[in-house]
């Protein structure tokens, strides 16, 4: 045997020998799902016991209801509504039951959602009858030729294909409305990120400030999807839309490189197209979930703004980074296994 043979038959050994591989680089976890509860200043020494604990427990009872979707073999749009639902429904997020308000003291609700098999999409904008807007989105996307409804004409079509109508005043809730009433005193023209209200974060209403919701998935037939709710920014002007429903920028899906929902200062990410920026940046510079996503979050910074994202790609790798002082967040691996973060 020549001398070079010998060396590329050991080579290849090396290469091709599982046992080796697999002691040298242990296998990441899969994960099928994560969610987001919105980024901002979400700092530990101003939460109570209680509130993590409410938060952590509702947080993993919104990855549960997802895993539990995937595990059945359904798909990641009906885990992502799944997921999302229970968010809408307590008033711990700003989506749903914890919307913030507008300017004018109403709270108008945006969702997407992202079929990333074949790109098809649906979102809604500036609702304020339905109860749980991810699924206005979703029907939508599965029952009309569009992709964006808003307003009255959005609001009727999901009360006409059977979707839970509620008398406005379900959204509101005092913490909400006494947010409004601090940010209307401080400053009538700058619309806020709710979250980022330091004020609120004093005693008696450091309780008060959570942020939009999100949720990624990757489902058993390996097809991804992404969801996004929100009520958008306290104090936001009247007819305000944030880059929660539109899609590329708060909320984006494609088999082809990976599913991402946004949560953070809403302008800055419609102007850097961030969900699909992330995509693009695997797709066409070739980086992984991490670095793209993480690349974005930078874009945002040196433009001023500021939040996180959640993203899932076909491999099932998660990432989340975000800028801000903490992100409610959670992912669960393929075999149920949950993780739940809040702080830096
Ligand atoms: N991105 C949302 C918006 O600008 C707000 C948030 O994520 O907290 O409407």
């Amino acid at each position: 045997m020549s001398k070079s043979l010998y060396f590329l038959l050991i080579l290849m050994y090396v290469g091709m020998n599982p046992m080796r591989s697999s002691a040298q680089q242990p296998l990441k976890p899969k994960y099928v799902l994560a969610i987001h509860g919105g980024a901002g200043t979400i700092l530990k020494e101003n939460m109570t016991d209680s509130l993590e604990q409410a938060y952590i427990e509702k947080l993993t009872e919104s990855l549960q209801a997802g895993y539990d979707q995937i595990k059945q073999g359904k798909s990641s749009l009906d885990a992502i509504e799944a997921a999302i639902h229970v968010m809408e429904d307590s008033p711990l997020f700003n989506a749903g039951k914890g919307a913030v308000f507008t300017n004018q003291g109403k709270n108008e609700l945006d969702a997407a959602i992202m079929d990333g098999s074949n790109l098809k999409a649906g979102a809604v904008a500036g609702i304020t009858t339905i109860k749980n807007p991810i699924s206005a989105a979703r029907a939508v996307m599965d029952k009309s030729e569009h992709v964006m409804m808003v307003g009255r004409g959005a609001e009727e079509f999901a009360a006409n294909n059977g979707l839970e109508v509620v008398d406005p005043r379900y959204f509101w809730t005092k913490q909400r409305w006494e947010g409004l009433q601090r940010a209307l005193e401080r400053d009538a023209e700058r619309a806020e990120l709710d979250h980022d209200d330091k004020k609120a974060f004093l005693p008696p209403y450091k309780d008060e400030k959570f942020g939009t919701v999100g949720c990624v998935a990757l489902d058993q037939h390996g097809n991804l999807a992404a969801g996004t709710s929100t009520g958008g920014m306290t104090n936001k002007k009247f007819g305000r839309v944030g880059d929660s429903p539109i899609i590329g920028a708060g909320t984006y899906a494609n088999n082809a490189t990976v599913a991402i929902s946004c949560t953070g200062w809403g302008e800055y990410y419609i102007r850097t197209v961030a969900a699909y920026n992330v995509s693009s940046k695997i797709q066409n510079a070739k980086m992984g979930v991490r670095e793209a996503s993480q690349a974005v979050i930078q874009e945002i910074e040196q433009l001023g703004g500021d939040g996180g994202m959640i993203a899932i790609d076909r491999n099932g790798e998660v990432a989340m980074p975000f800028n801000t002082q903490g992100m409610y967040r959670g992912k669960v691996t393929a075999d149920g296994k949950i993780t739940v973060e809040i702080y830096k």
